[in-house]
């Protein structure tokens, strides 16, 4: 009987488990509008608003090439959590993402940030991982920073109730 590999990393492959998940032990995966939808279309402002006052989430940053259009979007938290509401941290030393644990991430599939589901697995020539965003070169941060503009002032009064006066409103 062949024995099931703990499922690391976003995907239930052979190659995920062997990695374990190194994609998670660096960044988490950004979330999209889509994964805050309500059945009518419309953000579920309360969600997002409840995940991030739990700290398991926070806001992160693509800085666009126009300085004033800074783009946020909310992302898992680092394990080594943060007292700030937009963590834009780069560093492989915050422990991972705080959703991995010892037998892969605790969200189901259909939980995981838009970013984590869609990361395509890849093998390289020797058999490492060479994984990918489907998005043209772009990151799964940069593709749904674009894609949160359009809730920019729903992200910005979460942001205010959360951490009222914070730099992120410039
Ligand atoms: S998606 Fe890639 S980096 Fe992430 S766990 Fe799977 S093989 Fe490893
Ligand atoms: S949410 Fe899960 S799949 Fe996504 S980075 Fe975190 S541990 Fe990995």
């Amino acid at each position: 009987m062949t024995k099931r590999l703990p499922i690391f990393g976003t995907h239930a492959t052979s190659l995920c488990s062997e990695c374990r998940g190194a994609c998670c032990q660096q960044t988490p995966g950004a979330y999209a509008p889509e994964d805050f939808l309500n059945d009518d279309g419309k953000l579920d402002v309360e969600a997002l608003f409840n995940l991030l006052q739990s700290g398991d989430a926070v806001f992160g940053l693509y800085d666009s090439v126009d300085a004033n259009e800074r783009r946020y979007y909310p992302q898992p938290a680092f394990k080594k959590k943060t007292d700030r509401l937009v963590d834009n941290r780069l560093s492989f030393d915050l422990g991972g993402c705080t959703n991995l644990t010892e037998s892969g991430c605790k969200l189901s599939f259909e939980d995981r940030p838009f970013g984590c589901r869609t990361l395509i697995p890849i093998e390289d020539k020797e058999g490492k991982p060479d994984c990918r965003q489907p998005f043209d070169g772009m990151s799964d941060k940069q593709y749904v920073a674009i894609k949160w503009r359009e809730y920019y002032d729903d992200l910005m009064m979460i942001a205010e109730r959360l951490e009222p006066g914070g730099y992120w409103g410039n």
